[in-house]
């Protein structure tokens, strides 16, 4: 229905051309028998709900000249969305053969034209010509960000560095920063894939330099400096994760408890993460907590935390650490048995490991995603409240 209502857009925008073009032109005498014919034919279509029909003859209709531009431009664009691209070029480059149209029309029709190239992945073509419009006060900003986003598709990470540095200014927005700093981490991991430690930590930190919050460039970094195995430069790293992004802390934990050759006796990892806690009160954190407690015998604290926790806080994960925690602490092997039944029964029903959420457009997935590949945007995919710590 939406589709057809827009289809039904452009129409109703010719219907009111032509009716203004078919009074002047009963006084010039132009609106032709042969006009007036198809046009009776278009709305007949329009009026059947065909407007792919109508939109064809009130095309074939319409005069290419200055006065009809904007009708010119929004059929080409028409076209485009219905996927019938090559329309949309032919209308888009006839305009542009018009010799008296203004600058600022050229460059409407040069960017339609560009959009018809990108939606056919013609890259070589829409390029230059959204270069071109870098210059032009009215379309600038969309052929900054139409540039940036051809970048990001074809993976030309120096290019949207680039473009996002230049048009700073111009593009402005949270969501640029994030993005900014993202790019940098592209860079950053494609090094560090290449053995290029030094260069990879460099574009890590731009992108904390751009994006304080940016999890992904401590999380990274802090990885890569465990696979170095440098273990106080991972602890020091991966220690600024919380406080930048509290919900993304479960993915911290095994970081840290790597950065430690027995992390549960140790009271330096137990005070790390306390400090967790008190920023995220994360379950993942909590269940970390427990286990250290358990594994230091100290059953009754490990108990008093988790229930204290469920209470405060009912989450999957928690529920599964406690009830592991009560089967361990049981004598009864029946009871035991029936405890782990539970704990693997919670944990394939709700993949308490693996459930991701885009902020953004609310897409779920089993992975952690740096970019929704539904939405597109940046460092909007989290850990989904409702598994870990709702
Ligand atoms: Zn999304």
């Amino acid at each position: 229905m939406l589709e057809l209502l827009f289809l039904l857009l452009p129409v109703a925008v010719l219907y009111g051309w032509f009716i203004g073009r078919r009074e002047s032109g009963r006084r010039s005498g132009f609106f032709h028998l042969r006009h007036r014919c198809e046009y009776a034919a278009g709305v007949n279509y329009l009026l059947n709900d065909e407007a792919d029909k109508a939109v064809d003859i009130l095309t074939r209709v319409l005069p290419l000249e200055r006065d009809t531009f904007d009708l010119q431009i929004s059929l080409g664009v028409l076209f485009r969305r219905k996927g019938e691209i090559d329309k949309a070029v032919r209308i888009h480059q006839n305009l542009l053969s018009l010799e008296n149209l203004s600058q600022q029309q050229r460059d409407e029709a040069d960017f339609a034209l560009a959009m018809d190239y990108l939606s056919l992945r013609v890259y070589d073509r829409s390029i230059p010509v959204l270069q071109r419009l870098l210059k032009s006060p009215e379309r600038k900003k969309e052929a900054a960000e139409t540039l940036i986003r051809i970048s990001e598709q074809l993976r030309e990470w120096d290019r949207a560095i680039m473009y996002s540095e230049k048009f700073r200014d111009l593009l402005s927005s949270p969501e640029r920063v994030k993005a900014l700093a993202n790019y940098h981490c592209e860079l950053a991991d494609a090094s560090a894939e290449a053995g290029s430690y030094e260069t990879a930590v460099e574009h890590y930190r731009r992108a904390l330099e751009i994006d304080p919050k940016c999890f992904r460039a401590i999380f990274s970094e802090a990885k890569l400096y465990l696979a170095e195995q440098d273990y106080t430069a991972a602890r020091q790293t991966i220690d600024l994760a919380p406080e930048a992004q509290p919900d993304c802390v479960m993915f911290c934990v095994p970081v840290l408890a790597a950065c430690f050759h027995k992390p549960e006796s140790s009271p330096e990892y137990v005070r790390i993460l306390m400090r967790w806690f008190a920023v995220s009160f994360s379950a993942a954190v909590a269940s970390e907590l427990v286990r250290c407690l358990m594994s230091r015998g100290n059953e009754g604290g490990a108990r008093k935390l988790a229930i204290g926790y469920l209470r405060e806080n009912p989450n999957v994960l928690m529920l599964s650490r406690f009830l592991e925690l009560v089967g361990k602490s049981e004598a009864d092997p029946e009871v035991m048995d029936t405890m782990n039944y539970l704990v693997s029964i919670i944990e394939a029903r709700f993949d308490v490991k693996d459930k991701y959420c885009c902020r953004s457009c609310g897409y779920v997935s089993k992975y952690l995603f740096w970019r929704c590949p539904k939405c597109g945007r940046w460092s909007t995919v989290r850990p989904d409240d409702r598994f870990v710590s709702g």
